[in-house]
């Protein structure tokens, strides 16, 4: 390889490395952190990790089977322990919580 071919690969490999690197930057979703119970908005949203702690008195409309794992605003797959919640900016909640925006998967 001569000084000329060596210098445009040598270019070559580090716009490839680059590029690389700033897909990978680019791809990259850091997983926001987990909702904390005791922040003042999840609070005024009656926002709990177990459904079944929700506040009956407060929220006589929710049922033991309404939780984040069956509700359109969480973003985790099927099965997951805990996953994103839309409706809290992306924090993670469980699948076990609740919280009075609870929107049933299956409604229109
Ligand atoms: S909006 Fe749905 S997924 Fe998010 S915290 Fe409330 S019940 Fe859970």
């Amino acid at each position: 390889m001569n000084p000329i071919d060596r210098r445009k690969f040598l270019m070559q490999v580090a716009a490839g490395a680059s590029a690389l690197t700033l897909a990978r930057f680019v791809g990259a979703e850091e997983a926001k952190p987990d909702l904390d119970p005791n922040d003042a908005y999840a609070m005024a949203m009656g926002f709990v990790t177990d459904t079944a702690n929700a506040d009956a008195e407060k929220f006589p409309k929710h049922s033991a089977d309404q939780s984040c794992a069956n509700c359109q605003l969480f973003q985790g797959p099927d099965g997951a322990e805990k996953g994103p919640c839309s409706f809290f900016g992306g924090r993670q909640v469980p699948a076990t919580g609740w919280c009075r925006n609870f929107k049933p998967k299956n409604a229109a």
